[in-house]
């Protein structure tokens, strides 16, 4: 029971005792705050992405490291959503879009006021932009 006690203690209520990710979640949230974006990096084949991982999907190596991507991509391919949720009122129609990092993984991310295909077309260059909105927002650079 002590045992446990001490695990739950330094697992931050969690009872579960799991390696440390290199990264947490609030640190991720933090850096996005800040306008960077952070990740996780295998050492072992170098598959990178933005959601938590502690063993790579990839090469099932554990040498995972938390890195800075670059906060510029390019969109790959996105859909345009016309109708918004109430966070989103203000900025539709938006583009919900699969975006190439030029230095990093890809991500998924929102693209504010794109009605049309032409608005946003495919290898459009964009940059991330800090938003108090859910998700990742990029405008286009
Ligand atoms: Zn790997």
């Amino acid at each position: 029971m002590e045992q446990r006690a001490v695990a739950r203690q330094a697992e931050g209520g969690n009872a579960h005792i799991a390696p440390a990710p290199p990264l947490s979640l609030k640190q991720q949230k933090d850096a996005l705050r800040e306008g960077r974006i952070v990740g996780y990096h295998c050492e072992g084949c170098g598959h990178e992405r933005i959601t938590p991982m502690l063993r790579c999907p990839k090469c099932k190596g554990a040498r995972i490291r938390s890195r800075e991507f670059s906060a510029t991509g390019t969109v790959v391919s996105y859909t345009i959503q016309s109708v918004a949720s109430e966070q989103f009122l203000n900025e539709a129609p938006f583009a919900f879009a699969l975006i190439q990092l030029d230095d990093g993984p890809r991500v998924s991310g929102w693209v504010p006021w794109i009605a049309k295909e032409k608005d946003l077309p495919l290898g459009q260059k964009v940059k991330y932009v800090s938003s108090y909105k859910p998700g990742m927002q990029f405008e286009k650079s």
